[in-house]
């Protein structure tokens, strides 16, 4: 086949997963363009693989052999679109560093996504969870997304209700799971800063500085209580949270509090999120290792690779984790990355 692109085949992606799983492809193009990424595609199409897009590699669990084509997305390019008073609309290609992609918003004067610095990935992947940490998540500036139908090689274009953004999920997770690659996303930022410091701990430290955060204030702030509490992928492979946090209802609630007054929940609507971590802490899993994999000593909610995992032990770990905290306090964990199996 007359193709534009690379297709390397049995390509390692130990290089390109956070969690540092070793993972072979048995189909790997890098790819830069809407025209490259459809003859992947029609690739793909031709010797019936199965497709799996890849970002920064920063929430899947690789199998050890994966007979697909996977797809690493390039695509880069950033503009702000329009400005008026309140707003600033901006555009970022699929492939853009999300935290590079943050930075450059504030150096813009459009604010919003000071809370989600350091999110490792792509700007591409952001939609698919609906990222947030801090209070803040990619819906409450969200426009549209463009995405190439992965049959048809087409795109189109989606809005946010369309996306059926949720917690931690979208309808990319759901009914639409391998059916397109983003391309592109739009995003609508504030022209004026609007601080958001609900989180303790953003607060706390912030607390010691003038009473008037600045937007790059904010952003260092979660810098640093990333980098002092979470693992650096470079140094300690990881997926971020492995689970989400349950949300449970109010009988549920009521009833956990009576045998453990101290649980950590947070309102959620009509319901209540209960903190994962604090659960995995108190069932007695925090700096636990089974193998080659372990929950992080600072924040049990993480599961890291020692060194030398397959994704396999990684999901038997977290199998163990699931049963434990079921066994203790009657509540299902949901596993957040997404895995591939070989
Ligand atoms: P990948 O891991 O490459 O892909 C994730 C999924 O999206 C895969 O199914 C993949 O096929 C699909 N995908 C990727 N790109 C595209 C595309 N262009 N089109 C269609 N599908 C695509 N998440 C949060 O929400 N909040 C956090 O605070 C947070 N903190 C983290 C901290 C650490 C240390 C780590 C390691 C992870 C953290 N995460 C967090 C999880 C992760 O960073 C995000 O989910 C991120 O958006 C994943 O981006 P990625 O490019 O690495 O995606
Ligand atoms: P944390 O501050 O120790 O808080 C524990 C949990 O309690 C968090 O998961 C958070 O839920 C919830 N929480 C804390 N304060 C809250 C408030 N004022 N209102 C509502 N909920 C509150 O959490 P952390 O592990 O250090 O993470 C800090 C932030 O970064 C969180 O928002 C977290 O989601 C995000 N993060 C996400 C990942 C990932 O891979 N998904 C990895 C690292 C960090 P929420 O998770 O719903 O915010």
């Amino acid at each position: 086949m007359n193709s534009p692109i690379n297709i390397i085949q049995n390509h390692s992606l130990k290089q390109l997963n956070t969690l540092g799983l070793s993972s072979i492809a048995s189909h790997y193009a890098e790819v830069g363009s809407e025209v490259e990424l459809r003859a992947a595609l029609a690739f793909a199409r031709q010797r019936q693989l199965p497709v799996i897009p890849l970002g920064g590699g920063s929430n899947v669990v690789l199998g050890e052999l994966l007979e697909a084509l996977v797809v690493r997305i390039n695509l880069l390019g950033r503009a702000i679109l329009q400005r008026t008073e309140n707003a600033v609309s901006v555009r970022a290609a699929a492939g853009e560093n999300w935290h590079e992609f943050v930075l450059w918003t504030l150096a813009n004067h459009a604010y919003g996504l000071e809370n989600l610095s350091l999110i490792p990935g792509t700007v591409g992947a952001a939609p698919i969870q609906n990222i947030g940490a801090y209070g803040v998540e990619l819906r409450d500036y969200f426009v549209a997304l463009d995405a190439m139908h992965i049959e048809s090689g087409e795109i189109s274009r989606f809005d946010g209700p369309s996306c059926c953004f949720g917690y931690r999920d979208s309808v990319f997770k759901g009914v639409w799971q391998d059916q397109y690659i983003i391309t592109a996303v739009t995003l609508s930022l504030d022209a004026q800063l609007k601080p958001k410091l609900d989180y303790g701990q953003l607060k706390a430290m912030l607390a010691h500085g003038t009473g008037n955060p600045q937007a790059l204030d904010i952003s260092q702030a979660v810098c640093e209580i990333r980098r002092e509490k979470l693992p650096d992928p470079q140094k300690i492979g990881n997926a971020g949270s492995f689970f989400k946090n349950p949300v449970v209802s109010v009988g549920t609630l009521s009833r956990l509090k009576k045998e453990f007054p101290d649980i950590v929940a947070y309102p959620a609507g009509t319901m209540w999120k209960l903190a994962a971590g604090w659960l995995i802490d108190r069932a007695g899993l925090r700096g636990r290792q089974q193998g080659s994999v372990g929950t992080y000593q600072k924040q049990a909610l993480v599961l890291v690779n020692h060194g030398g995992a397959t994704g396999q032990d990684v999901l038997d770990f977290a199998s163990m984790v699931q049963r434990t905290v079921d066994e203790k306090f009657g509540v299902q964990l949901e596993c957040e990355p997404r895995f591939y199996p070989g």
